[in-house]
């Protein structure tokens, strides 16, 4: 029932999303204008004072109480196949038909079969939501090397899926660089050889399938960028990161980004510094002078744009028009140093295809006049006294914003004027020098740091000749890392747990330490039989001893020798990750603290064993412990506390499954419990990520699925009474088959421990002898299997829901969602112990002083994990992230194995890293799937 529930809950939030075509009638052309800014306009009746909108529920609400009218529209059908052939041959370059994604990648071959030495193969740069391939292409002469101070350029179109003109636009400037070379054009070879142009004709395929502005999951990727004045509030979405991604491995220099709905280059900043939404107040960036000059040269060659009465000159500063933030030109400029424009292209958003050659016409003098600005400034190489490459900030005087170089090269563009220069770079004293930047030339200046007499090299050239010369790789990592403390923190935290592991199992005063204090270390205790246990010759070998810590302190001397800011960065610079490995960063995260948290460490003290505490007062525990972290959390990120009902659901899922897991055990025996909601846990997060999301490659996800799924109920069995027991003869049963106390289990099961204790614990702690099975709680003599399994698979089903809820979640998710989500825990967890205590007609007893400090500190690991986990969810989503933190049975497993020594039969152990090889297999074909 309570699936039911969320699920209408999900389906709720997902039409709220929902978009909606309208008409619209308004009173005056300055109406219509000022409409447009407001709502997102798809079309315009020609001649009339009508246009089609597109709004969100709230939007249609807020028109109609202005007394605007409205009308429904059906939804646009998408033209289901289109598929182009362009001949490469023909003279014909005009686009006269649109190209789906599959006829852009044959065009993009036929070109490079065509013209091998300028145009590059097609290639992918990524892929959008639903799995297609965003299409690029390389144009230059000899294209497969970038040449030396040869400047990057690019065109991007169609990010909003149904501004299509740009898109054939793209396609057309390709044909026509390749086609007027081939030609001896003059302009067109003289171009080639100097710069190296990238196209990319849709960065939102799925919306153009579509016909919708959104990529797949509605999400506006003119929105998703990063923005330096406010906080992006909608995760980073597939194409947004693939795009930024593809633009940090490249040294674009000038790029434009196409549009449609008006006619009008746009220029940064698009956003104002307070953060607010407003119109008509420029908000002008340090290039300002520039960008207004870039525009210009666009909308100078086009004579619609230059003579729309709308926008004077047919350009306008972003902010000016209408605010905006997470668009891309801000991002380009600030990010990659890149200056880029949004150019808007016709008025109708998806013009019919005989109107394509009639903007071909309009744009193909601009698009080919701005490209060629890329020229333009000055430029120049950043070395060393041995002329290996430096990286270094380059300032003009007067303009606060610094280009960085790449690979020891940079690029300035600039006004014309005379400008002082300064060359920074770590460990370098600053270079200036003074340069002067002519209209129509670009201007070389090299700086060489650390060289006695010669500080700079200067020279002024019209062109560059473009030799391929292969320049090395940077000697700093990329200035613009950005922040690293989280991930510097989790990094070397896990470097200290490693290390304080080894030396209290390898160390003899340790040992001797511990072993004084067993009382007041109980928990200890089992490090010290563990090393009592290795074989002598191993424990007393100080070779080995001394060369685990030589290793040690090698990495640590390595690492503590380079500069504070790249001491980790350059170990592993995590900032430069992508999305996606940062889901698996917090994969691992996930599973070393859920793992933990099963091997429940802290209650593996003899007192509290002793107690046998009722699994559902330690729920009562970690529910205060989760709920005080999550402040911490808070705290700690500097945000504000914001409340999300979506948490709140995700606790109602979380809180009863952890109750359910008792009585699963108590019925089917931990082994299979485990092994069962652990698989249904994996099957059904997949499943509504699947639902939500689509399956990109469906072979490798649901065979990487089932065999996932056979390998944790394959691990989880062996810990079993039954697999201890192969290869055993019957008559040693008795006396020598070991079963673990603690057997590897699933994170949301913590409330086996008080249940599942050990009969009997020799002080020696040489021979133990657990009961596999726990003791049936008071009133339910007998096992039922039916039972048992029933609320496995429930419990796995909640499980594998839980962080469903999240999708709906707005604004900055994850601190949002982890503060609601404790707050439900903390609200809900003692409502279902009361029905606990009265369904097994018990009172509670609390064992404040044994039990309440070990279960504050298992919360606090399992709200670690948990963390980790949401981000695992946010960046990897609900069909790979969350049924990836499942395999937190492997690290309960190790903890099993290696310190507590609770699996010790060989074949449970055989069995256990056979399963292991099963779930590597099954993790192997689910990352395959994302590729
Ligand atoms: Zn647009």
């Amino acid at each position: 029932m309570r699936n039911i529930i969320l699920f209408l809950a999900v389906l709720a939030c997902a039409a709220a999303l929902r978009h909606e075509s309208v008409a619209v009638l308004v009173k005056d052309e300055q109406h219509l204008q000022h409409l447009t800014k407001v709502v997102h306009a798809r079309k315009r009746v020609e001649g009339s004072l009508e246009m089609e909108i597109v709004v969100t529920p709230k939007e249609k609400e807020t028109l109609e109480l202005h007394n605007f009218q409205l009308a429904s529209i059906p939804p646009v059908v998408p033209e289901t196949s289109i598929r182009t052939k362009r001949d490469v041959n023909s003279d014909d370059i005009a686009p006269h038909d649109y190209h789906d994604n599959n006829a852009i990648q044959s065009f993009f071959a036929e070109l490079h079969k065509q013209y091998p030495d300028i145009a590059s193969e097609a290639y992918s740069i990524g892929k959008s939501v639903q799995g297609q391939d965003i299409w690029a292409i390389d144009i230059s002469e000899n294209v497969e090397k970038k040449g030396k101070l040869e400047p990057e350029f690019k065109y991007v179109a169609n990010m909003h899926g149904d501004e299509t003109t740009g898109r054939e636009l793209v396609l057309s400037f390709a044909h026509q660089l390749c086609s007027e070379y081939s030609k001896n054009n003059s302009r067109f070879v003289n171009f080639l050889q100097t710069t190296h142009i990238s196209l990319v004709p849709t960065m939102n395929p799925d919306g153009f399938k579509l016909s919708q502005r959104e990529n797949f999951r509605g999400i506006d990727l003119n929105r998703n960028f990063d923005d330096h004045f406010k906080k992006r509030q909608t995760a980073m979405q597939p194409e947004v990161e693939v795009m930024t991604r593809w633009i940090k491995s490249r040294h674009f220099v000038l790029s434009a980004n196409f549009h449609g709905g008006a006619v009008v280059a746009n220029y940064p900043w698009d956003g104002l510094s307070n953060g607010q939404f407003s119109q008509g107040n420029p908000s002008p960036c340090p290039d300002d002078d520039l960008f207004k000059n870039l525009a210009s040269v666009y909308s100078e060659n086009n004579s619609d744009m230059k003579n729309n009465h709308e926008f004077k000159d047919g350009i306008t500063n972003g902010a000016a028009w209408y605010t905006l933030y997470g668009g891309m030109q801000d991002w380009n400029y600030v990010n990659a140093d890149c200056f880029e424009i949004t150019l808007e292209v016709s008025d109708n958003k998806y013009p019919p295809k005989n109107e394509l050659a009639h903007y071909w016409e309009l744009n193909k003098e601009s698009m080919l006049s701005f490209a060629e600005q890329v020229h333009r400034g000055f430029k120049g190489v950043t070395t060393d006294a041995a002329g290996k490459p430096v990286a270094a900030r380059v300032t003009v005087s007067g303009i606060d914003k610094d280009v960085r170089s790449r690979n020891g090269e940079y690029y300035r563009l600039l006004m014309p004027g005379t400008y002082s220069v300064t060359a920074r770079s770590n460990g370098y004293p600053d270079l200036v020098q003074s340069v002067e930047v002519k209209e129509g030339q670009v201007a070389r200046l090299d700086f060489v740091f650390g060289a006695e007499n010669q500080t700079s090299q200067y020279s002024l050239r019209n062109v560059e000749s473009s030799s391929a010369i292969d320049l090395g790789v940077q000697v700093f990592p990329n200035p613009d890392a950005e922040s690293r403390f989280p991930y510097t923190v989790i990094v070397f935290g896990i470097f200290v747990v490693v290390a304080v592991i080894i030396f209290l199992v390898r160390n003899d005063r340790a040992k001797r330490f511990v072993s004084r204090h067993r009382e007041t270390f109980a928990m200890f205790r089992r490090i010290d039989v563990f090393r009592q246990s290795l074989p002598r010759r191993l424990s007393t070998d100080t070779a080995s001893e001394n060369l685990t810590y030589r290793a040690l302190f090698s990495v640590y001397k390595q690492t503590a020798a380079l500069p504070p800011e790249n001491a980790f960065s350059m170990a592993i610079d995590l900032s430069q990750l992508t999305e996606q490995q940062k889901g698996y960063a917090a994969v691992v995260g996930a599973i070393l603290f859920f793992g933990s948290f099963a091997a429940a460490v802290p209650l593996k003290s003899r007192r509290v064993v002793k107690a046998n505490v009722d699994p559902v007062v330690f729920q009562v525990y970690y529910s205060i412990s989760i709920f005080l972290s999550s402040w911490i959390v808070l705290a700690w990120a500097h945000d504000e506390f914001r409340f999300t009902y979506y948490g709140f659901i995700s606790a109602a899922c979380w809180v009863p499954a952890s109750i359910l897991s008792i009585f699963a055990i108590n019925h089917l025996g931990m082994s299979v419990a485990v092994g069962v909601w652990a698989g249904v846990t994996i099957v059904v997060s997949f499943i509504w990520g699947a639902f939500l999301d689509g399956v990109q490659s469906p072979r490798y996800s649901y065979s990487g699925i089932a065999v996932l799924v056979v390998g944790v109920l394959l691990l989880s069995l062996s810990s079993s009474e039954f697999v201890a027991n192969l290869g055993k003869k019957k008559k040693d049963q008795n006396s020598t088959v070991y079963t673990p106390a603690y057997s590897p289990i699933h994170e949301t099961s913590p409330l086996l421990h008080g249940e599942d204790k050990p009969k009997a614990i020799n002080v020696d702690g040489s021979r133990k002898s657990y009961n596999d099975e726990p003791a049936l709680p008071i009133g339910e003599p007998k096992k039922n299997s039916t039972i048992g399994l029933i609320c496995a698979v429930l419990l796995g089903a909640m499980n594998g829901s839980m962080l469903v809820p999240m999708r709906g979640a707005p604004k900055d998710i994850v601190i949002t969602f982890v503060i609601s989500f404790s707050i439900g825990v903390l609200a809900i967890t003692p409502v279902c112990a009361l029905a606990y205590f009265l369904f097994r007609r018990q009172r509670p007893v609390w064992h404040v002083r044994v039990a309440l400090v070990p279960g504050l500190l298992t919360g606090l690991i399992w709200s670690i994990g948990n963390g980790f986990s949401i981000y695992a969810t946010t960046y990897l989503g609900l069909k790979l992230g969350f049924p990836l933190t499942q395999l937190a049975l492997v690290v309960s497993g190790l903890w099993g194995i290696i310190v507590f020594r609770e699996v010790t039969a060989l074949a449970s152990l055989v069995w256990w890293f056979v399963s292991l090889l099963v779930v590597g297999g099954g993790v192997a074909l689910m990352v395959l799937a994302t590729i």
